[in-house]
């Protein structure tokens, strides 16, 4: 992410509620553990997402899993699957265009129509919508919040997609110091996202769903998490 990038990031974090931006959680745990959340973007994949539900469910652990809507329309089982294993459902449009050549009309298309496939497989509606790259307008951010969606980001990234072998991911993994608050962005149309779990669960962490995150912070007032010297915000929608 390029310095501009980054400074626009904190600068909006800084001024909405968690409710309309997450970019990270509390930095307090309800636990002694640490409490992390893991996101899993571009699947699901056939053989990569059902490997990762079963390294999931041996670590106790919960995710958030950001679809492609024409891919849950390839496996909708795997996305029932992930719902019924208490991992949370996210949005990441319908096709995964290209932002920059995808117009704010279009892109509010491609969100509602993977919400509605996504509420008609789990019979749940979806609050959480990730862009991909991360990558907004105005137009569709002002579009999201009028839908009531919850822009998830995400303060960690590996890049595993780009990684070039399990070397290169361990390397990573070994430097990670995980903080309480920190939401991690992994893929699980690549199999290195099971692996990155397998590693993880050794550090006593606790892996919560961003929604449980929101949640804690109740209905109305879903503020924000504030670093010292950052104004709180509060939730107006
Ligand atoms: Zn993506």
């Amino acid at each position: 992410m390029s310095a501009l990038r980054q400074l626009l990031k904190s600068v909006f974090t800084a001024a909405f509620p968690q409710s309309w931006l997450m970019t990270h959680g509390p930095h307090a745990s309800v636990s002694e553990q640490k409490e992390i959340a893991l996101t899993f973007d571009d699947g699901p994949h056939p053989e990569h997402t059902p490997r990762l539900l079963d390294v999931l469910a041996a670590a106790g652990a919960k995710g958030t899993f950001f679809v492609i809507g024409e891919k849950t329309l390839r496996h909708p089982k795997l996305v029932r699957r992930i719902a019924d294993e208490g991992h949370e459902l996210g949005n990441h449009t319908w096709t995964h265009s290209e932002p920059s050549q995808t117009s704010a009309g279009r892109f509010l298309e491609e969100v509602a129509q993977t919400r509605q496939m996504i509420q008609n497989l789990t019979g749940r509606d979806c609050r959480l919508m990730r862009p991909p790259k991360g990558a907004l307008t105005v137009g569709k951010t002002l579009g999201l919040w009028r839908r009531q969606q919850t822009i998830a980001l995400w303060n960690s990234d590996p890049k595993d997609f780009a990684m070039k072998d399990e070397a290169e991911l361990l390397r990573w993994l070994d430097g990670y110091r995980p903080r309480t608050g920190d939401i991690v962005l992994l893929h699980d149309n690549h199999p290195r996202a099971a692996i990155a779990v397998e590693r993880l669960k050794c550090n006593d962490l606790r892996f919560v769903t961003m929604s449980e995150w929101l949640d804690r912070a109740g209905p109305q007032k879903q503020t924000r998490a504030v670093h010292p010297g950052e104004q709180e915000v509060a939730n107006v929608r």
